[in-house]
């Protein structure tokens, strides 16, 4: 796996929200991968919209990890069941997936799935105060980004681009060990004997996405009042791959370490204004377009 900068900022892989918060400001992504953002009221409580949304239909492994590997399993597990609720109820939530992208290894985490006349839509869902928000177009291509990324990375693991091996290899899955404890649990819970096994409980992983209904074109961006908890507005598009790529190969200059961190242009500094790296006065940018 490629590491680019990555190591200089001691992470293992990009995630699909460093990608989409490009498109936002690049600069910010690098500050926030060296240094975490404090969270805000608005952060918190759009954690708890989409936690209670997970709570709807998400089916959470009641075993608790105690190492890293029992970690791959549980969301590996956890995966399996947002898919087959995709496959027998329509509809999944908080579906953890990994693919690669010229060499990088991508995580993210896909908001919800749903089937609609025999196909699988991305949905992302995002919060924001009563109608604003949804209406500003450099937000909006940050969501695009991000359901297009989802899109790519499924439909890459469905036509075998990015396979099993693939993420059995580049997870190191071969040396992993289950906790002594993590396995008693299984057993506690009526695991099958087969499938208390880290390399067969991530195929059949991979063997659920497969029996996914067919990844439509369609993308599903849904804006919902993080007080009232109401859908303010629904964006529906298609999705674009030359579209995506040609910000992914401007995105992937950076992570390849071909060029630094770019600020977000003079003249779009209203960006900046709610920027948290600003107010703790770490962007010399920032500080100097707005004073
Ligand atoms: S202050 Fe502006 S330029 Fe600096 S990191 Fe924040 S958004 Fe980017």
């Amino acid at each position: 796996m490629r590491k680019g900068i990555l190591e200089e900022l001691n992470k293992s892989s990009i995630t699909v929200t460093d990608l989409a918060n490009q498109s936002w400001c690049e600069y910010k992504v690098y500050l926030s991968c060296t240094q975490k953002e404090k969270q805000t009221y608005a952060m918190r409580a759009g954690e708890a919209v989409h936690m209670n949304l997970q709570k709807e239909v998400y089916k959470e492994l009641s075993v608790e990890p105690v190492n890293y590997p029992d970690v791959i399993y549980k969301n590996a597990y956890e995966s399996i069941m947002t898919m087959n609720s995709v496959i027998d109820n329509g509809k999944g939530r908080e579906l953890k997936i990994e693919g690669d992208i010229d060499g990088f290894t991508i995580r993210g985490k896909i908001d919800e799935l749903i089937a609609e006349n025999g196909q699988t839509v991305i949905v992302e869902n995002k919060t924001v105060n009563g109608s604003s928000g949804a209406h500003n177009n450099a937000i909006r291509e940050m969501h695009s980004v991000q359901a297009m990324v989802y899109r790519l990375m499924l439909k890459n693991i469905i036509e075998k681009r990015y396979t099993f091996k693939k993420y059995y290899d580049s997870n190191r899955i071969s040396g992993m060990k289950l906790s002594p404890q993590f396995i008693q649990g299984l057993k506690d819970i009526g695991m099958k004997e087969d499938m208390i096994n880290i390399g067969a409980i991530c195929l059949n992983m991979f063997e659920a996405y497969a029996r996914l209904p067919k990844i439509s074109d369609d993308l599903i961006i849904r804006y919902i009042d993080r007080e009232s908890k109401s859908i303010v507005e629904e964006v529906r598009l298609k999705y674009d791959y030359a579209w995506l790529s040609k910000i992914l190969q401007k995105d992937l200059l950076f992570w390849n370490k071909q060029k630094a961190p770019e600020p977000v242009p003079k003249e779009e500094s209203w960006r900046c204004r709610s920027c948290y790296f600003l107010k703790i006065k770490k962007c010399s940018f920032g500080i100097s377009y707005l004073s």
